[in-house]
């Protein structure tokens, strides 16, 4: 494919085909191997990268454990832990457009989106861990005998750390997954997904220039089944953090039982409820609710994707939102007029077409979308779909479907509403629209979700902790919450008396 020259991102993608980073160098994979990754808005070849396997895996860990059994990064003051990653946030913010222009190629996302919420999220979040790297405080515990015993804790880093991330919001997801690890003195070996492997790559220039110390973040692009596969099974690998679909949640979970049984962290599925009571300011509620489905084409883990709307207000709701989604303007991520882009891959493309036909053939009435849009052939482009009077018990209202696709479904009672939103296998996050202070907290407290939006949805932070209930996955991300998943905690017993 042409790269428009005055793309800031044109040198990046000029040097190909991409390496692998690994030991603090630029490697060919070991097979020497490539694959190419794709511009979804035209279906054609964006770049060709090193196809790393299990031998790369390999070498990666070896380097990982390498750096950390050195003590290069963990034995580093912690205030030159902080400095390095709070200048990985300076300059990511300074490369901005670069990776703006990266993700939004290689992913399909609208660029603004790139600008104003992924980039600037993963500055503040290595922001935000560079400060936690000089508070990863113990406790002292009052023993039974304070005489005697003197007990205090210390948390430690974990050691070497596999990362898996998917290909919805690449960047961030590296963020989310590497500032917290860094800054607990682990060292990483970071898999992107296949499908979109180079904004890691301009991330592991970055760590360069920060100059985080050779070994300590290594990036291996391949796909799932080999390089991930042998991420999650390495014996010499101490905890692995995932974020995908349920189904591949499961089998890293038993990858790790199966061999060292390594410390897991999943982030995985949604099916989330986004509720609107009639006393609810409508307006917001309505427009938010686009939002909270349509954003990233509707490939988000927390998509509010099961709109629960009150009988009085189902009608007037419905058709406010149908309005928005047949105004959305569709095109290519890069262009900066685009409000929605093409889904990742023709496989996605495919399988949200698939979920489509299921609601129709399910009895759902489809209200808005439903189809490929014309005049973008070239691309994996869906219109953004609303299904209304769907049935809490149909696939569409069941299955994460992970594209434009929302099932609007009718409540009465606030019992009658509780019951239905938690009528799901997964607890990510919800959404509840009411004035009613009372009933906000109430509502909150009954649902099975990780996250629970009053008046707003999706609202990130990197302060706030990330993660399910359910089959939503374990642990939490982000946060103080995070800590908890880089560190080991250490009971140094004295005897005292
Ligand atoms: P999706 O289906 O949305 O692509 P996946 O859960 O399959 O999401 O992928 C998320 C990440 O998991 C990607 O980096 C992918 O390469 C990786 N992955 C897929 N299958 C496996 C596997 N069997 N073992 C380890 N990693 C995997």
């Amino acid at each position: 494919m042409a790269i428009a020259e005055d793309l800031e991102v044109a040198s990046f993608l000029k040097q190909q085909p991409k390496k692998l980073f690994i030991g603090g160098r630029w490697v060919e994979s070991a097979s020497g191997k490539t694959f190419e990754t794709i511009d979804p808005s035209s279906g054609q070849v964006l770049a060709k990268v090193a196809e790393g396997d299990v031998e790369d895996i390999d070498r990666a860990v070896a380097a990982a454990r390498k750096a950390h059994e050195s003590g290069v990064w963990r034995e580093l003051p912690p205030a030159e832990r902080a400095k390095m990653l709070w200048k990985v946030g300076d300059l990511i913010e300074e490369r901005a457009q670069e990776f703006a222009q990266l993700d939004s190629l290689d992913n399909g996302k609208p660029i603004n989106e790139m600008l104003l919420f992924d980039v600037p999220m993963s500055a503040a979040t290595f922001r935000y861990y560079a400060g936690w790297a000089t508070k990863l405080d113990g406790a002292t515990q009052q023993t039974s005998f304070p005489g005697k015993y003197l007990s205090y804790t210390l948390r430690e880093p974990v050691g070497v750390v596999g990362q898996i991330i998917p290909w919805n919001f690449p960047l961030m997801m590296a963020a989310w997954k590497v500032a917290p690890a860094l800054a607990c003195g682990n060292t990483v070996v970071l898999k992107p997904s296949e499908e979109t492997p180079l904004s890691a790559l301009l991330l592991a220039e970055i760590m360069q220039e920060a100059e985080i110390p050779d070994g300590v973040f290594n990036v291996v692009p391949g796909f799932g089944e080999t390089a991930g596969a042998r991420l999650a099974a390495h014996p010499d690998v101490d905890k692995i953090a995932f974020t995908g679909s349920t189904e591949v949640g499961k089998l890293i979970a038993k990858a790790a039982a199966d061999s060292n049984l390594k410390r897991v962290s999943l982030e995985l599925g949604g099916k989330s409820p986004n509720i609107v009571f009639s006393d609810a300011n409508l307006r917001r509620a309505t427009s938010s609710a686009f939002l909270g489905n349509f954003y990233n084409q509707g490939q988000m883990c927390s998509a509010g994707s099961r709109l629960f709307v009150q009988n009085d207000v189902y009608d007037k709701t419905l058709d406010e939102l149908t309005k928005i989604v047949e105004q959305t303007r569709l095109g290519p991520g890069i262009d900066p007029m685009t409000q929605m882009g093409p889904l990742v891959s023709r496989k996605q493309m495919e399988r949200v077409l698939g979920y489509i036909s299921v609601g129709t053939k399910e009895g759902a009435r489809l209200v808005a979308g439903g189809k490929k849009p014309e005049g973008l052939d070239s691309g994996f482009f869906v219109t953004p779909t609303v299904f209304a009077d769907v049935d809490g018990k149909m696939r569409i209202a069941q299955e994460e479907i992970f594209g434009p696709v929302l099932a609007a479904i009718p409540f009465s009672s606030e019992e009658d509403l509780i019951a239905k939103a938690n009528d799901t296998m997964y607890g990510l996050v919800a959404g509840v629209w009411t004035n009613d202070v009372k009933r906000a907290h109430r509502v909150a407290h009954a649902l099975k979700a990780g996250a629970v939006y009053v008046n707003c949805y999706n609202v990130l932070d990197p302060a706030t902790p990330w993660g399910g209930f359910k089959q939503s996955g374990w642990g939490r991300e982000l946060g103080a919450y995070a800590l908890d998943l880089y560190t080991e905690v250490k009971n140094v017993i004295v005897d005292i008396g």
